[in-house]
């Protein structure tokens, strides 16, 4: 098990280094190919925050995942109350990370308008790796996306969000009820639902609803296995959870 890891200490060694204070062998074995691909200078030095970046960061300076959906829980109560702080959307952080990142969290969420996950975390850049589909519909390029976040910038926390009434979800449902086949490529997007639908046909309720929460259900469950998270998960470096967003209330249930 290794010990966690304060965010300066994240932030300021060299990529290799992270590693090595992570005990993650894989981390470190497979780091430089996704450095040569997408972190160029990873290790670069990081300038001060801005004063109210400081007063936004975590206090406790260990990034585990009960600290990160802490943060992302405090995030989304003040969108529910209306007292958004903007954090780290300041042109000092916007240059702080142009260096390198270390997002606290992988969000993997609905394309929909109404639930753009820094928005409703009250978060800022360089805080979230936020992967987006049709009604959170995972497959290889989605997944590979997630394991991104996890393997090359540790994020400790993985969300998958659905929400309320979401459409994608809405159209599947009554393209498969109606035993029609969709149009073009909505047809892979109904077809990746079709399990949730599977999952939530003839329960008591709303069938879309249902549907929804079966398709978070199901997306984290495929997570949770997957061959490259679930060594992270295990040795509680990482975690996935579900999550349900309220499009009535700005609400975000981890209870899912
Ligand atoms: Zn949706």
């Amino acid at each position: 098990m290794s010990e966690p890891v304060a965010r300066s200490q994240v932030s300021e060694v060299p990529r290799t280094r992270r590693g090595v204070l992570l005990g993650g062998a894989t981390v470190l074995a497979s780091a430089p190919l996704w450095t040569t691909l997408l972190a160029p200078d990873a290790a670069a030095a990081v300038r001060p925050a801005s004063p109210l970046d400081a007063a936004d960061a975590p206090v406790t300076p260990e990034l585990t995942p009960e600290r990160v959906l802490h943060l992302l829980q405090a995030g989304n109560q003040r969108w529910i109350a209306g007292r958004l702080r903007h954090p780290h959307q300041t042109v000092a952080r916007r240059e702080q990370v142009a260096a390198g990142q270390h997002p606290l969290a992988t969000v993997f969420s609905c394309i929909d308008s109404r639930v753009p996950p820094e928005i409703v975390f009250d978060r800022g850049v360089g805080d979230l790796f936020v992967v987006r589909t049709a009604a959170q519909t995972n497959d290889g390029l989605v997944q590979g996306a997630v394991e991104y976040g996890v393997e090359e910038s540790l994020t400790p926390l993985l969300v998958v969000m659905g929400h309320q009434r979401c459409g994608a979800v809405t159209f599947a449902v009554e393209t498969l009820n109606a035993g029609r086949e969709a149009p073009a490529h909505l047809k892979d997007v109904v077809d990746a639902l079709r399990p949730a639908y599977e999952a939530a046909k003839g329960l008591p309720g709303d069938q879309v609803d249902n549907t929804i929460r079966a398709q978070i259900r199901l997306t984290v469950f495929q997570l949770q296995h997957d061959e490259l998270l679930e060594p992270y998960e295990r040795e509680g470096r990482a975690q996935v959870v579900g999550a349900y967003y309220s499009l009535d209330s700005g609400a975000v249930d981890f209870c899912v």
